[in-house]
């Protein structure tokens, strides 16, 4: 985890919440995974410890921090938060983010400050584009809001969503409070991995939305994803990479008590390689996701660096912990050891937020434009 990106204080960070997380969360997570809960008691206990507010502005009761500290917590969500704990709090984050960023201050007052103490849980539906499940229509001064939105991790649990809706030919983002009449949880589904965060389709049957409701100007929704996105996918990143991490250090560590044929396996060569092979590809992780965080921590624009981190560490993410399977032979395939919780969970960080494939076609697009735009940067004089 050295790096030139983060300093005396976000070492000692690191230090308190990974001794944080060992103590309070790592020997949870089995059980949360059995439960297929996630206690609201730990969303309460991380906000007491400051985590949620880490980059929200102190007058809404955060600690006004910068990104890479929030990016300390959430490698150290990765390592530990396996089960869905991390991808639970990463959609929770969101939202919050969604709401500091464009929200009112009345509801900055109603959403961001409880979540930010622990007394509510969010999370996001998110379209980029037309959302063909769900639409709003205008009624009166407000909106009524039909259809339905598939897969949302705590879709159960959230006390709030901010949901993307079409109104009118234009992408609008809401707040909806999950207790309106008409907000309805359709099913809960059972998944691969993350079984500890729960997951729901849900149903939105003639919610009334009033214009305090919406978040940001109307049909802002698209230009205001695009933004909050790039911090979207750098975290999916950085929590992709530091369960890759975790598990190439539980295989070489297997690895040096493992004996065949004499031997610890760690003397295999062929062994050798693959752990080598999945070092190096963590460390190219590393630094496409590192260069997108120091350009947001730098107020700058990442949408192509923050894309293609999230592409590579979606994709590297299943090829190293397929590996630690591969190197525990039996064992990795065995209930008892974290190594196939790790395999399940990096199969959907290729998936969610936007698959791989998608998102390449979306770093080919911006690829033409910048291409563009530099040509016209340096041949200007
Ligand atoms: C466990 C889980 C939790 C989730 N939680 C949330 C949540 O909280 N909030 C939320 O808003 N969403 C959530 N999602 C939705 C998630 O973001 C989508 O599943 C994901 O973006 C893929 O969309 P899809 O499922 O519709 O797949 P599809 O888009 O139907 O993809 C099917 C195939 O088509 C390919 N494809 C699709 N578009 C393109 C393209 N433009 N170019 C090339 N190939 C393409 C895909 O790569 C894939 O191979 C969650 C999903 C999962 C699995």
């Amino acid at each position: 985890m050295s790096h030139w990106l983060f300093n005396k204080e976000h070492k000692m960070f690191r230090q308190s919440v990974r001794k944080y997380f060992e103590n309070e969360l790592l020997p949870h997570v089995v059980a949360w995974e059995n439960a297929g809960e996630i206690p609201k008691t730990f969303f309460k206990e991380i906000s007491n410890m400051g985590y949620v507010g880490i980059r929200f502005p102190e007058e809404h009761g955060g600690s006004e921090s910068d990104f890479i500290t929030e990016a300390v917590l959430l490698e150290e969500l990765g390592r530990y938060g396996t089960g869905g704990i991390a991808i639970s709090i990463v959609y929770h984050l969101t939202a919050l983010s969604l709401i500091a960023a464009f929200g009112t201050e009345e509801q900055k007052e109603k959403y961001l400050e409880p979540a930010i103490r622990g007394e509510k849980i969010a999370t996001v539906a998110i379209e980029t584009k037309r959302n063909e499940q769900l639409s709003s229509t205008r009624q009166g001064n407000g909106y009524q809001l039909n259809g339905n939105k598939t897969f949302v991790t705590n879709g159960v649990s959230a006390d709030f969503i901010c949901v993307t809706a079409n109104t009118d030919d234009g992408l609008n983002l809401f707040i909806i409070d999950c207790k309106l009449p008409g907000v309805l949880v359709q099913r809960e589904i059972k998944k691969l991995g993350w079984r500890a965060s729960d997951t729901a389709d849900l149903v939105f049957e003639k919610v009334n939305l009033e214009q305090s409701q919406r978040l940001g100007s109307e049909h802002e929704a698209s230009e205001q994803l695009k933004q909050i996105n790039q911090w979207f996918y750098v975290m999916l990143a950085l929590v992709s990479i530091s369960l890759s991490e975790k598990s190439l250090e539980d295989t070489i560590r297997y690895s040096k008590e493992r004996k065949q044929f004499g031997r610890t396996i760690n003397r295999f060569q062929v062994l050798q390689h693959k752990m080598a092979d999945m070092a190096v590809e963590i460390e190219k992780s590393k630094n496409l996701t590192y260069r997108a965080l120091f350009l947001l921590n730098e107020g700058e624009d990442a949408e192509m660096e923050a894309t293609m981190a999230k592409v590579h560490a979606g994709e590297m993410a299943k090829k190293v912990t397929d590996s630690a399977v591969q190197v525990h032979g039996g064992m990795g395939y065995m209930m008892e050891t974290p190594i196939q919780r790790y395999w399940r969970d990096a199969r959907g960080l290729s998936v969610i937020g936007g698959t791989t494939q998608a998102l390449t076609e979306k770093v080919s697009s911006l690829l033409q434009s910048t291409l563009e735009k530099d040509t016209k940067e340096y041949t200007k004089s």
